[in-house]
């Protein structure tokens, strides 16, 4: 099957997966008020790879049938600077506002299929020949998945990662005639009312942990005993001039838990065994799935700056201090093209084949982002100060008595009352509403935090000059 279209994605949502949203365990996902209007958003990303033909999709290697460019196993720079592009015209459908549109873990797939000799050690075979197969499924069936690689927060105490065996953290139960039942839970599960199919798969080693929880594998998310606790909604069911942002791109997460869940054999790709677990997310996992959230997060950079500069400008304010906070937003953006830029100038082979980005700048990137998108956010509500809730309704605006007044009253510069709702509507919906809030503490931890970041940036990054530069005086002679 070629890449689905949105009406195809919408009908396969009715399966019967359990997804719990507040008190409510929800039947028809796509009709629901919690969650409708993310479902519409996602079937216009797969319909988008149809419009967009050209920069979204190829075909399929062994095939010929189309597939998203996201699948593609890079094996040049130049495959690179293909994804980009399809990458980046994903990004631009929700300005970087869903952060796991599809294509997230297509190229973490991609980038696991590529380098599967990674994941062919120490026994581990068959999970990697799995896996390889399974990367083929999900790009010729166009499989929407989500993810859970993080362990349950019980007591930090203890560490962050299992210590010996845990009952509460996702562990294997037993084998059976045709896989392996897993019990136990795990966070948070972005895009999983939506997703097709829900992965697991390391999220950091686990050195001291009991082997029953070193597992990866990709199971349907109907399957039976998986249950997905979301968030309560911060979905808006009003309209896309009201609520451009809320009515359409909550993702929504959620907290999953796997009661006694069948695996199939073939859906596994590392079956109990930790020192695969412990390894294969080391080398390429990181500068593979940064290109697709840099891209994303420099999408929404550029779009905040146009934003927080549209509403100065409306009215009319271009005081310094308002041009400098402006100044700051473009020096985030322009700082994030030229960390995409630099990763992808400098890519090259990791080992198999297989093609991704140069780590470094990613890594320094990723280490800002936690503090810049707060940063971006405060600058708009500054910015946009009382003018953020002067905003009338699509109601107001087209009451016939109330609307020349409106226009009188409450134009911008160079803009009538409509459109100055709409544009403050936009930034409040940015900054201020509830998946403003979502959004914001997404940024700040969906790939850790950002002290965890700042360690890694110090841990990871090459030194030697930077010693040298210091060895130079302190190896003076007097
Ligand atoms: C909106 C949202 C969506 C998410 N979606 C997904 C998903 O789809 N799939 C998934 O698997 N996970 C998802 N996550 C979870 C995400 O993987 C974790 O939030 C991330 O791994 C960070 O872990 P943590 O939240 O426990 O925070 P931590 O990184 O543990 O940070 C918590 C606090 O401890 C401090 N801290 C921790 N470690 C260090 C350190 N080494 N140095 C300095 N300070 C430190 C931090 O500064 C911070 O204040 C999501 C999270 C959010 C918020």
């Amino acid at each position: 099957m070629p890449a689905r279209t949105g009406a195809q994605f919408l009908r396969d949502l009715a399966d019967g997966r359990e997804i719990w949203v507040g008190g409510e365990k929800i039947s028809a996902v796509a009709e629901h008020p919690a969650l409708t209007g993310a479902a519409q958003a996602l079937a216009e990303v797969f319909d988008l790879q149809h419009q967009a033909a050209d920069v979204c999709l190829m075909p399929d290697p062994e095939t010929g049938e189309q597939i998203n460019v996201s699948h593609i196993i890079p094996r040049s720079a130049d495959d690179l600077q293909r994804r980009h592009r399809a990458l980046e015209r994903i990004a631009e459908y929700s300005v970087g506002l869903m952060g796991r549109t599809p294509d997230y873990m297509n190229v973490t797939y991609a980038g696991f299929a590529g380098r599967c000799d990674e994941w062919a050690v120490n026994g581990n075979e068959v999970g990697a020949e799995n896996l390889v197969r399974y990367q083929k499924k999900l790009a010729r069936e166009d499989i929407a998945l989500t993810h859970t690689i993080v362990h349950a927060t019980v007591d930090l105490a203890k560490g962050k990662y299992p210590v010996g065996f845990d009952p509460v953290q996702l562990h294997k139960v037993e084998d059976t005639a045709h896989g392996i039942i897993v019990r136990g839970a795990r966070i948070l599960a972005t895009l999983a009312p939506f997703a097709d199919e829900i992965a697991v798969y390391p999220g950091a080693a686990m050195p001291d942990a009991a082997p029953a929880h070193a597992l990866s594998f990709c199971i349907p998310v109907n399957s039976p005993g998986l249950k997905f606790i979301c968030r309560d909604s911060v979905a808006v069911n009003t309209n896309r001039f009201e609520h451009p942002f809320s009515s359409r791109f909550d993702e929504q997460d959620a907290f999953v838990i796997f009661d006694n869940v069948e695996v199939p054999r073939e859906r596994l790709f590392i079956d109990a065994n930790l020192a695969v677990y412990n390894s294969v997310m080391k080398t390429t996992w990181w500068p593979n799935i940064m290109q697709q959230t840099m891209i994303r997060a420099q999408t929404k950079l550029e779009f905040a700056w146009g934003l927080a500069s549209r509403i100065a400008e409306a009215i009319g304010m271009a005081q310094p201090q308002t041009q400098q906070m402006l100044g700051e937003i473009a020096m985030f953006a322009e700082f994030a093209r030229a960390a995409v830029f630099a990763a992808e100038q400098g890519a090259r082979e990791y080992g198999n084949g297989m093609w991704a980005c140069d780590a470094r700048p990613l890594i320094a990137l990723r280490a800002a982002l936690p503090a810049w998108f707060p940063r971006v956010n405060d600058i708009i509500r500054q910015i946009g100060a009382h003018n953020l809730l002067t905003t009338p309704a699509r109601a107001a605006l087209t009451d016939r008595q109330l609307r020349p007044l409106l226009d009188l009253y409450l134009p911008g510069v160079g803009i009538d009352a409509e459109q100055r709702s709409r544009l403050f509507r936009m930034a409040w919906d940015f900054t201020g509403t509830a998946l403003a809030s979502r959004n914001e503490q997404y940024e700040r931890f969906y790939l850790g935090s950002i002290g965890r970041n700042l360690t890694m940036a110090q841990t990871l990054l090459e030194r030697t000059r930077a010693n040298r530069l210091v060895d130079r005086f302190l190896l003076e002679d007097s």
